[in-house]
């Protein structure tokens, strides 16, 4: 049935059609042609009747005809003499003359005891006579008997005629065949055709039909008496018993042609078949104009709903229905209302912020996108609202959305250009201003802060809400979303470290940023992959000159950006809260160093960098000792560096830190000194052993007196605190000399060595000795 489903609503309707015309008219038919065969059949019958009934009349009526010819010649003089001569051949003669006289097919004479006198039959003369029956009844009668009989291959009609006279008594036998004549007879007083039949053997006797025509006569096939209709034969049949005197021993078959009504019969199954074809053709016509007419509105229909699918604004057909289809069309206009409704409320709800009900992000996007395309030149500003979150989690949600609508209201108040501003992210708005150069743009974003950090009352509580503004322009300062997203971002939160919280975008600003975004990500790889390692600068001994220790220094080569300087990545490991991991590796690098240097016969002191972060960290102690902890006497030759910011910063845990460092064995050494702001004074509640005067005193420590007389200070007061000196950064024998006279117990810079790779300390500790002996640095050596 698939290929029913598949059709068309036409082809349905068509088929369903057709199929009830045909049925109907094939029905019709059928019941007519079986009506008129059921009635030719019944004329048939009533014909057989008739005719049997003549037939009998016919038979019985040649009967008393032949009778009465043959008892005329039993009274024949000359025949009765001629038997009364005895002589069988004269019998014999006047037997043939007189049979011949009276057309019968078989004559004998027999005596009163039934044997034969004479016979044209070769039978022997006084055995006995066929026909006994026949005989015996005549004898018993004492007159004449007629009945049928069988003898050999045929069936008489057997007169038996007493002849008396001269005291004879015999009687004359005569027999009638039924044949061909007969039967023709028979059929042309009937009007049917006749066909003898024996009984016993089913042998053809006589028939009014020649051979060819005849139809197989089975007996038994029809009821005796009774007209049948054999199927596949031309003749409606009936078979008329012949009796003898013991039982039949023919039939007569009454053969009605069905030729005729078959002809007027094939006539009227044609004249059917042609209107049956006539009315087909109109049903299908009309069929066919019917589908059409009710199909039309409906592909019309269909058509209209798949334009709807393509275009929501597709017009209806200008169809006049009613009925089903007008019930489908009336759906169809309701369904595409529906849909356009839900469109534009979806597109509202995608460019609208639910909240404030102004343009949200994807709506402002566009609108920068469309004036980014056509060159427009504008102001965008960013407006963050810091305080929001802690607004959500003091006062809770419902508070921080009103403040949200009011501001967004505020907002569209004091702009008065609805469609440019926007609420672009949870605490941020957005808007798009008329390009106005920087002064007056600057008056603008200033007037607008002023304006909106006014008192605002939310749920009956006045609120003050604060600002940061961040502003640049298009196409000068971005030419795509992104960079004005991530521009304004970053202006952002440069307006966050300024008083007046508003930051306009400066060119370039954000490269360095992305070069720092690239430079956090990659440094977490490279302390992950063990990816840095460290260069050591010595540090000697001022008043002897002697190589005493090194200074480890962090060294990274970015495989793309090449050498990045410890300054730039140090700050960004501590913002992004690497330090720590870092200060591991550090430790553990330096670790594996002292061993390597052991085995050459070498062992330095060591002075290790910290963060400020660094000394937060309740664990360093513990990570250091782990890292030294196959090499003990290290700890005593331990010195940590830290800035003098750091260890005045956070006094309490900075302090404990520092302390648990003691605790193990090694010093502490103030970094940078004199580039802070703290005091002598203040140090001298602290765990410190050593000052390590910042380079930028030391390097032109020879021309600048105002260098020489703050490194001078320093040392006296550093010593006045019983604190041992370390200066950085010198470059020439000069300084080295001056500090060695004040004092200074530490020296370290290019002059002596520079940071070099941990392999090349013993080569370079073997040339400085050579050098140092050169350049006269080891003074006290020289004098002893
Ligand atoms: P710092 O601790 O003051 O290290 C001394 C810096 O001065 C080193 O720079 C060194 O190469 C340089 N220097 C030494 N002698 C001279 C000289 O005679 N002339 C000049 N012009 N410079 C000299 P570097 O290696 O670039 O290190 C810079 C800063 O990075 C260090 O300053 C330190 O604060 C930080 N740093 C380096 N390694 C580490 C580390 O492992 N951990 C931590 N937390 N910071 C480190
Ligand atoms: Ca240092
Ligand atoms: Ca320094």
């Amino acid at each position: 049935m698939g290929w029913l489903r598949a059709t068309g609503f036409r082809a349905r309707l068509m088929l369903a059609m057709l199929t009830l015309v045909i049925l109907s008219s094939a029905s019709v038919t059928g019941v007519m042609l079986y009506n008129l065969f059921e009635e030719e059949q019944a004329r048939a019958e009533e014909q057989l009747d008739v005719a049997q009934r003549v037939a009998n009349q016919v038979i019985t009526t040649r009967t008393q005809l032949l009778v009465s010819n043959l008892e005329v010649v039993a009274r024949d003089y000359g025949f009765k003499s001629a038997i009364g001569s005895r002589d069988t051949a004269t019998i014999t003669s006047a037997l043939r003359n007189h049979s011949r006289r009276a057309n019968a097919d078989l004559a004998m004479i027999v005596n009163a005891k039934g044997r034969l006198i004479a016979n044209l039959s070769d039978l022997d003369n006084a055995s006995p006579a066929p026909f006994q029956a026949i005989i015996q009844q005549a004898q018993a009668e004492e007159g004449t008997s007629a009945a049928m009989g069988q003898w050999n291959d045929g069936v008489y009609q057997v007169l038996v005629v007493p002849l008396e006279g001269a005291g004879l008594r015999a009687w004359l036998i005569a027999g009638f065949r039924l044949d061909d004549s007969f039967a023709k007879l028979i059929a042309d007083l009937t009007a049917t055709d006749a066909v003898f039949q024996m009984t016993d053997s089913g042998a053809l006797l006589g028939s009014s039909l020649a051979a060819d025509a005849l139809p197989s006569l089975e007996p038994g096939d029809s009821t005796e008496g009774q007209a049948s209709f054999r199927g596949g034969s031309d003749y409606f049949m009936r078979a008329v018993p012949i009796d003898g005197v013991r039982g039949t021993v023919a039939r007569l078959w009454l053969l009605k042609d069905r030729g005729n009504a078959l002809s007027r019969y094939y006539a009227l199954a044609l004249e059917m078949g042609a209107v049956l074809a006539a009315v087909l053709g109109i049903a299908a016509a009309v069929v066919l104009v019917t589908a059409r007419t009710l199909g039309r509105p409906i592909f019309t229909l269909a058509r209209f709903a798949n334009a709807l699918g393509q275009d929501r604004t597709a017009e209806p057909p200008a169809l006049r229905v009613s009925g089903e289809p007008g019930i489908l069309l009336q759906s169809l206009l309701a369904m595409r209302d529906s849909i356009i409704q839900r469109e534009k409320r979806i597109e509202h709800a995608a460019t609208h912020d639910s909240l404030t009900g102004l343009p949200n992000w994807r709506a402002l996007r566009l609108q920068l996108e469309s004036d980014l395309c056509q060159g427009q030149s504008a102001a965008v500003v960013a407006i963050h609202l810091p305080d929001i979150k802690t607004i959500n989690e003091m006062l809770g949600f419902r508070f921080g959305d009103e403040t949200l609508i009011a501001i967004g209201l505020r907002l569209n108040g004091v702009l008065k250009r609805p469609g440019q501003l926007a609420r672009t992210g949870g605490r941020q708005f957005m808007a798009i201003l008329p390009w106005a150069a920087e002064e007056e743009l600057r008056q603008q974003v200033t007037d607008l802060k002023t304006r909106m950090e006014t008192s605002v009352e939310i749920l009956g509580s006045p609120l003050q809400i604060k600002l940061d503004l961040a502003a640049l322009w298009i196409p000068d300062h971005a030419h795509s979303i992104d960079e004005i997203q991530r521009r304004l971002d970053l202006t952002l939160a440069q307006a966050r470290h300024k008083p007046e919280r508003i930051a306009f975008y400066e060119p370039g600003g954000d490269e360095e940023h992305l070069r720092e975004i690239r430079l956090i990500r990659d440094l977490s790889d490279a302390i992950q992959q063990r990816e840095l390692h460290l260069n050591y600068q010595p540090k000697l001994a001022l008043e002897t000159g002697e190589f005493e220790g090194v200074e480890a220094l962090i060294r990274w080569h970015h495989p793309e950006l090449g050498f990045i300087s410890p300054e730039e990545f140090i700050p960004l490991a501590e913002s992004s809260g690497q330090t720590l991991a870092l200060t591991r590796l550090v430790l553990s690098l330096a670790a594996g160093d002292c061993a390597g240097w052991r085995s050459h016969g070498l062992d330095p002191h060591l002075a290790i960098n910290l963060s400020a972060l660094d000394l937060s960290n309740p664990a360093l102690a513990e990570d250091v000792r782990a890292c030294f902890q196959h090499d003990p006497e290290q700890m005593d030759k331990l010195t940590f560096e830290v800035t003098e910011s750091a260890v005045m910063n956070d006094t309490g845990l900075a302090l404990q830190t520092l302390e648990g460092l003691r605790a193990l064995g090694a010093s502490i050494s103030v970094d940078d000194f004199g580039t802070g702001q703290s005091s002598l004074s203040q140090l001298r509640n602290l765990p410190v052993q050593e000052l390590k005067i910042d380079k930028s005193f030391v390097l032109h420590l020879t021309s600048s007196d105002q260098d020489q007389l703050i490194v001078s200070s320093t040392i006296n007061l550093a010593h006045g605190l019983r604190l041992t000196v370390c200066a950085e950064g010198i470059e020439d024998q000069g300084s080295w000399d001056i500090l060695r006279q004040w004092g200074c117990e530490r020296a370290q810079g290019f002059f002596m060595g520079r940071p070099m790779a941990p392999e090349a300390i013993p080569d370079w500790a073997l040339r400085y000795r050579r050098w140092a002996a050169d350049h006269g640095l080891f003074q006290k050596g020289d004098e002893t």
